[in-house]
């Protein structure tokens, strides 16, 4: 059984945050359903730590124990825009739900609406739990577009429960035609390979998944290959009941989810390096990677002996 109490014994220690920083911010091409490729700055939020604890969350790290003072998230936007001028496109990332009064308090939410009235599209990432009228509100402030990303995670019933997300697939599709109903566009984020399944049934849960978030009416899927770091991840490696997915696994799914010519499939392209220990091909895979990223299109792969050895 995984229980909240088993997940919290094997954690670490939080990092020390600053509830008027964001903890990390980044600029990076995206493709955009234009078809151009531009800019996106993503700020990771400070703020205080999502209620829900999942198994293979390791984003409590960077929160705070209580609320932050309102003020304190317009504050952090204020500084990360600052940073990267003529940007047009931003995801507010906030280690939980942009719609959970404790993350953002929604007093903020007309001014942060102000800081953003130039931008395209701003995406917020929400736990169906937390979507409801309020994200009507919010759009209502805005200039440019809401997009809102949902966890999904897995569509395997039994490890999805075993993730503790305390969330249904039916959960998921109602938030996502809501959202769109209402005008909102969403994107799904999918695991591959999490916790309990093997390399293969990784691919293959993750495929699932795609199937499924577009099914329900999402406009775009981030293929995440699970990783260790909170603790009960490495607990479960040692039990063998984790391993990490190959980077080539990752490749396939990306291939997939692209040939479905569904909506945008992207890889998340976070430190690679973890799901390769072959020297000789782990460069031309991230750019290959990085590169069906873009484009939106399978390009040519180069066989290096080591894929065998994963497939
Ligand atoms: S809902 Fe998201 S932020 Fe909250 S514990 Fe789960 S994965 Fe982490
Ligand atoms: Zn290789």
């Amino acid at each position: 059984m995984t229980t909240d109490k088993w997940i919290l014994s094997h954690r670490g220690a939080k990092n020390m945050v600053d509830p008027f920083r964001p903890y990390a911010w980044l600029v990076e091409k995206e493709r955009q359903i234009s078809g151009l490729i531009e800019e996106v700055g993503t700020i990771f939020l400070t703020n205080m730590e999502c209620p829900l604890h999942c198994l293979m969350c390791d984003l409590w790290k960077n929160t705070t124990d209580r609320p932050v003072p309102v003020g304190a998230i317009p504050a952090q936007i204020e500084w990360a825009l600052a940073q990267m001028p003529g940007v047009k496109y931003v995801k507010l990332y906030n280690s939980g739900s942009f719609f959970d009064d404790r993350a953002i308090p929604p007093p903020d939410y007309l001014q942060i609406a102000s800081l953003l009235s130039g931008f395209e599209t701003v995406i917020v990432e929400s736990h169906p739990k937390f979507i409801d009228e309020k994200c009507l509100q919010f759009r209502d402030m805005l200039n440019g577009e809401l997009h809102v990303a949902i966890g999904l995670e897995t569509v395997h019933p039994e490890i999805l429960r075993k993730l503790n997300k305390h969330v249904s697939l039916d959960d998921f599709g109602i938030s996502v035609k809501f959202l769109n109903r209402n005008g909102i566009k969403t994107r799904a984020f999918i695991l591959l390979r999490p916790p309990y399944l093997s390399e293969s049934e990784g691919i293959f849960w993750a495929q699932k998944s795609i199937d499924f978030a577009f099914n329900c009416g999402v406009e775009c899927c981030i293929v995440i290959p699970v990783r260790a770091g909170n603790g009960v991840m490495e607990e479960l490696m040692k039990t063998g009941d984790f391993h990490q997915p190959q980077i080539s696994s990752l490749e396939t799914v990306l291939e997939y989810g692209i040939g479905l010519k569904a909506g945008r499939v992207f890889a998340d392209t976070w430190d690679l390096s973890l799901f390769s220990t072959c020297p000789d091909c782990l460069e031309k895979r991230i750019n290959r990677i990085n590169i069906m990223n873009l484009n939106q299109e399978i390009s040519d792969s180069e066989i290096c002996p080591c894929h065998a050895d994963f497939s």
